[in-house]
């Protein structure tokens, strides 16, 4: 019987000459004479396990077979290691290999791959030190958004993926359907008749559960989504995905100041589980791919985010001086230009910027006193621009009706959203944070697709 759960990583903390086994991937080999040094990696940390053969102890048919890429089963001793960068070795008594890796081919050779290579042997990425950190951070991010959700009383609920409703307006969206592109029925003005399609309407997938999160939100008081959500924008930028994770919470008797109070206390969280979780991925991410992130993310944990108002924001960028490609004046919307400028040089720090012009942001978010302005909030991070959108949500019928209305939006198709202001409403705010933005953050991985383990985006859609 073979058992799940002999990680190299306890391996590291067992005492000299304990008999071991360990099971992983060849990461490097290197000979020298009279003695071979094995690189082997199982996924559980960063650090290889040194696996040291002298020759003449393992059969040659092995040996020979350990090389980069193949899978193996060493069993040996542990003992002091005379190298700098482990403390303890295996040295190997026997080798069975699983699988070898023939080393004129395998395609993942010792370094110097570019990003867009590895995108294209995205079964084989995940063996690298860059992905198998990425994806060991994903993980510890994810626990620990479960964790600071959890410790609050938040209530997790899965919302649809499916969904007819076309009313969350984030964004365009994939059209889920099973009728025969060849053979469309028609209605009789000549649309599509989505009568006939298979929820006997038009469905897509989801950009946003927050409209579902709302109706648990006004019965669980707070709740929080963590799924996959689908875009069919067609932005091929480094920060957008066609598929990607989104975690929103929704809280009942919630404004928007303490909305901003809960995204920075759990950006905070989030940032100190990681550091605390992935000290050597991050030590890496910090050491060859961008040496501002351990620094940056200290001092996030450390600081309080800065707070302006987008009027104010307005004002900093018109006298900042700068050129932009994207002209800035009162009732624009942002672009990543002007945040990073905000967050970089004017803050140095995530600033959440609150209260903009309600033309430019969804008919749910509350009205405020002046009538121009909602109270929306965007949280800005350095290198990255928005990682959180949030809002205080509109709870008065009335209002929240004649501003469907006045976006010209179909108010039928809101009639549940509506009536929930209309049968016990309360004051409610939530936000939405991407996953792979906020990864990107955490790592300093400067394209979104390289933290996703397999991205969809524009005409790309493999593994
Ligand atoms: P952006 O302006 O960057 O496109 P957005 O305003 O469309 O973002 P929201 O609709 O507020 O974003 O979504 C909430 C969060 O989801 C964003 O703050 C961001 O972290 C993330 N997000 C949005 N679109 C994408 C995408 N296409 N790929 C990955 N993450 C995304
Ligand atoms: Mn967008």
């Amino acid at each position: 019987m073979i058992e799940p759960g002999g990680y190299i990583r306890d391996i590291f903390n067992k005492p000299v000459g304990t008999p071991v086994e360990a099971y992983g991937w060849v990461k490097t080999r290197r000979d020298s004479k009279g003695v071979s040094f094995i690189q082997l990696n199982d996924g559980s940390a960063f650090q290889d396990l040194q696996v040291v053969v002298d020759a003449g102890t393992i059969p040659e048919e092995a040996l020979s077979q350990a090389t980069t890429g193949a899978c193996l089963r060493v069993s040996g001793a542990l003992v002091d290691s005379p190298g700098s960068g482990q403390a303890v070795e295996l040295k190997a008594t026997g080798i069975h290999v699983y699988g070898a890796a023939d080393p004129a081919t395998y395609p993942l050779q010792k370094k110097g791959h570019t990003m867009e290579f590895l995108r294209e042997i995205a079964h084989l990425r995940t063996r690298s030190n860059t992905f198998g950190a990425v994806f060991r951070v994903r993980n510890a991010l994810s626990f620990a958004v479960h964790k600071f959700f959890q410790e609050r009383g938040f209530l997790y609920v899965t919302t649809p993926i499916i969904t007819t409703s076309d009313a969350e307006g984030a964004g365009a969206m994939f059209g889920v359907s099973t009728l025969d592109l060849m053979n469309l029925p028609r209605t009789p003005q000549g649309g599509i008749d989505h009568a006939q399609d298979f929820f006997g309407k038009k469905a897509s997938l989801t950009v946003s559960g927050q409209l579902e999160a709302e109706i648990f939100a006004l019965a669980f008081s707070n709740v929080y989504t963590f799924g996959p959500t689908f875009r069919a924008e067609n932005s091929n930028t480094p920060r957008h995905l066609a598929e990607f994770w989104m975690i929103e919470p929704e809280m009942a008797f919630c404004d928007l100041d303490g909305n901003r109070k809960l995204a920075e206390a759990f950006l905070k969280y989030i940032i100190a589980h990681v550091l605390d979780q992935c000290a050597a991925d991050l030590e890496f991410f910090n050491k060859r791919i961008d040496n501002t992130v351990l620094e940056t993310l200290e001092h996030v944990a450390g600081s309080d985010f800065g707070h302006v108002s987008y009027t104010e924001a307005i004002r900093i960028l018109e006298q900042s001086g700068r050129d932009w490609e994207f002209p800035v004046r009162w009732g624009v919307d942002l672009q990543a230009e002007h945040e990073r400028y905000l967050t970089e040089e004017t803050f140095k720090k995530p600033v959440i910027v609150t209260d903009y012009p309600r033309e430019i942001k969804a008919f749910y978010m509350r009205l405020n006193d002046d009538e121009k302005t909602v109270r929306a909030m965007d949280v800005l991070a350095p290198r990255i621009g928005e990682i959180i959108g949030g809002s205080q949500r509109e709870e008065r019928h009335d209002v929240l009706r004649d501003k469907i209305r006045a976006q010209g939006l179909p108010e039928e198709h809101y009639w549940w959203y509506l009536e929930l202001r209309k049968y016990g409403t309360a004051p409610h705010a939530g936000f939405g944070l991407g996953l792979e933005r906020m990864l990107m953050y955490l790592t300093g991985m400067k394209n979104i697709r390289d933290v996703i383990p397999f991205p969809r985006t524009p005409g790309y859609a493999e593994f």
